[in-house]
């Protein structure tokens, strides 16, 4: 995925990205204009409200603004809300008039969070919209035209990604690590200790998800090392 950066100057930091940030999951908003990407960051950085977000998205790509490890101000939840302060901000442009721009700008913002779901080694359940914070009908026009459509966009893309190696190169034979530091299998059970540390086979291999052949079991792929 190709990510155009205009990262705000970090003399704006105090304004706009206050807070180191180890990030939780992906918040999801509509501009409710008809900005480009390039318009709407460039705006972002040039004034001084507390108004922030790390991506911008139109028809034609992804424009960075903030650094995944800072926080944005977008969900309307506060100084210490959940939302602004372990939040990966993604705005939706052209979302005012929709049509073909906005479809498009859609379908890349849905391929730039597989795209960050997979570098954290994160599930869909990673993604959220900005009505889950404060209340806020965002994003409007995403809403409306349904979210759970969204969400399989997003699986698209990431079963895509994965299925022409976009990911990260792993092939069923390989000899994996499972990390001590991983906690549950990508079925949410609880990975026993003797399987921390332990070298395994790959069998299979399915978006995020890696079948290991003796324990048989789906790791993540976040939870293992080659
Ligand atoms: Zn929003």
């Amino acid at each position: 995925m190709k990510v155009i950066q205009n990262l705000v100057p970090a003399s704006k930091y105090a304004i706009k990205c206050p807070y180191s940030m180890t990030p939780q999951f992906v918040v999801i908003h509509n501009t409710a204009n008809d900005a480009s990407a390039e318009a709407e960051i460039s705006y972002m950085i040039r004034n001084d409200n507390e108004v922030s977000y790390h991506y911008a998205v139109d028809d034609l790509g992804v424009v960075q603004g903030i650094p995944e490890n800072r926080n944005g101000w977008h969900a309307g939840d506060g100084g210490n809300g959940k939302g602004n302060r372990y939040g990966i901000a993604i705005e939706i442009c052209y979302s005012k008039s929709g049509g073909p721009k906005f479809e498009a700008a859609e379908r890349n913002a849905a391929a730039l969070t597989a795209d960050i779901l997979r570098r954290h080694g994160w599930g869909v359940n990673k993604v959220f919209k900005h009505q889950d914070f404060s209340g806020k009908y965002c994003p409007h026009r995403t809403l409306d035209r349904g979210w759970s459509r969204y969400l399989d966009m997003v699986k698209a893309a990431l079963s895509a990604g994965s299925a022409s190696g976009q990911a990260r190169e792993l092939a069923v034979g390989d000899t994996v690590t499972v990390k001590p530091s991983a906690t549950t299998y990508a079925t949410d059970q609880c990975i026993p200790d003797w399987v921390k540390g332990k070298t395994d086979t790959v069998a299979q291999i399915d978006g995020d998800r890696v079948l290991l052949k003796g324990i048989y079991s789906w790791v993540r792929r976040a939870d293992i090392k080659e």
